[in-house]
């Protein structure tokens, strides 16, 4: 094996392997601070992912990624101020990186549990998890060290089935069996639990009891939830009576600085019955901006309205005001008494939630209240490592998610895009206010045809290249009409306000 120059990062060793537990960027955003593409390839260093890691972490969020990204400011209180009347903590750490993000391909890929490996001399054997915490997950197990690292699968906080910043909710029973799995095949050998997230847990008897707890909890929350909604209970009304027993409530390692089981137990109704309640009034309900001007109009108007809800504030129905109020800045939103109440209520919210993320939605709805909404324009070239990665169907995907069909309804189009430098076409068609695309030979009857490369696709995805700096044969004014069509997402679209 070559000698491997070490690094600052890795304490002065060589880095021989890295592995990535899991899909989500903070588990493989970073790595260019440890080890760059180069240093990887000229020394062979094995880069070891579950089965789908690629696929999962450069696409996951694509499609959606705007408005999850607006939303994740609020989930992680990106405009707050680091103070005890701010941000504290994430639940999970202080709070995410702000840095360059990228990626490394696996040369090593895990796609059964009991898979096993060695490197540089140490066995490692494998739990493959997807579906559950993440859409492609690993753990593994070191035999000769007796340590089992169980990535995020298990944490010192009750974690999230649901993702307060918006993605697909995680099953919750797929969850527990891997912890059950894990307890089995690694929980009554392993000396040592260290996970991805928080410190490490020591002692045979305090892991088997640890690994059951989290096991349990993650079942618990689905099981009661499902007892409860087919006892006819809606999705507000379990979470406010679901509490979990008192040796799952008690352990620290359980609590909810992260995950609430109020928004799990709402991510396992989710789960089976999808957004609907099954109650009439709900299926059809008027828009929150129009529904607030009648209620406040049906509660006797914005002062009277502003005058109980200051009451019940004072009484500390912070909940019960923060609806009330909802609705008065819903139906004047340039009412500065109903906005300043309701933000010294969301305030009150933040201070008393023990969940990070819950603190963080709240106090920067409070902030977004008082100072109007921020801008979170996600600076693309931070990332330019990771997009480097997403295959070039991923980006018209999302392309076809701009497309503004209203406008498009009467359009037909057909363009060429010809990527020079990896001798491949995409031929993009709209019709019917639908984006379609084919890698295919070009077509004959195509309004125009662009010469790029996949820098330039890029480039132009970054803003750094204009659709008129584009090289392009036929009738440059459809291209133009088809860019045209194309929306930029508002980064910076209110939240509490309409
Ligand atoms: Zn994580």
């Amino acid at each position: 094996m070559p000698r491997i120059p070490s690094t600052r990062a890795s304490g002065g060793k060589p880095i021989v392997a890295v592995i990535f537990t899991h899909s989500h960027i903070d588990h493989f955003g970073g790595i260019e601070g440890v080890l760059s593409a180069e240093h990887a390839q000229r020394d062979n260093v094995r880069i070891i992912a579950p089965k789908g890691f690629m696929q999962e972490s450069t696409s996951e969020n694509l499609l959606a990624g705007p408005a999850m990204g607006r939303r994740a400011t609020y989930m992680f209180g990106g405009a707050l101020a680091r103070s005890p009347r701010d941000h504290v903590d994430s639940g999970l750490g202080k709070a995410p990186s702000k840095g360059h993000f990228s990626i490394l391909a696996p040369t090593d890929v895990i796609d059964h549990t009991g898979q096993t490996l060695t490197v540089d001399g140490l066995e490692f054997d494998f739990q493959y998890a997807p579906e559950s915490e993440a859409p492609a997950e690993l753990t593994f197990y070191l035999p000769q060290l007796k340590a089992f690292c169980g990535a995020e699968l298990v944490s010192h906080t009750l974690h999230n089935i649901y993702t307060l910043r918006g993605a697909k909710v995680r099953d919750a029973l797929k969850w527990s069996d891997y912890i059950d799995e894990a307890l089995q095949r690694y929980g009554r050998r392993a000396d040592v639990v260290f996970n991805s997230h928080h410190w490490p847990v020591w002692g045979h008897d305090r892991i088997v009891d640890y690994l059951k707890i989290q096991r349990d909890t993650y079942k618990y929350i689905h099981d009661q939830t499902l007892r409860l909604a087919n006892a006819g209970y809606t999705p507000r009304e379990i979470a406010e009576q679901l509490t979990l027993p008192e040796s799952l409530a008690k352990p620290f390692h359980n609590r909810g600085y992260y995950g609430t089981i109020s928004h799990d137990s709402k991510a396992v109704y989710q789960w089976y019955f999808g957004w609907f309640d099954g109650n009439p009034a709900n299926l059809d309900p008027l828009p929150p901006a129009d529904a607030a001007k009648k209620y406040v109009a049906f509660m006797g108007g914005t002062d009277a309205v502003i005058e109980k809800a200051q009451q019940s504030y004072d009484a500390g129905e912070y909940r019960w005001a923060a609806q009330v109020l909802n609705h008065v800045v819903f139906a004047e939103p340039d009412n500065d008494a109903a906005k300043a109440l309701l933000a010294k209520t969301y305030d009150q919210l933040g201070y008393r939630a023990q969940s990070g993320p819950w603190r963080d939605v709240y106090l920067t709805g409070a902030k977004e209240l008082r100072e109007g909404a921020q801008g979170t324009s996600l600076d693309m070239s931070r990332g330019l490592g990771l997009l480097r990665q997403v295959p070039i169907e991923r980006f018209f995907d999302a392309m076809a998610a701009r497309l503004n069909g209203p406008e498009a309804a009467t359009s037909n189009l057909t363009i060429n895009f010809d990527f020079q430098d990896r001798g491949e076409n995409h031929v993009l068609t709209i019709e019917n206010g639908v984006l379609h695309h084919w890698k295919r030979p070009p077509a004959d009857n195509a309004n125009a045809t662009v010469r790029l490369t996949h820098p330039a696709l890029l480039a132009l995805i970054g803003g750094q290249l204009s659709p008129q700096q584009l090289k392009v044969d036929g009738d440059r004014a459809s291209l133009g009409r088809f860019f045209s069509l194309l929306e930029a997402p508002d980064r910076g679209f209110a939240i509490v306000t309409p």
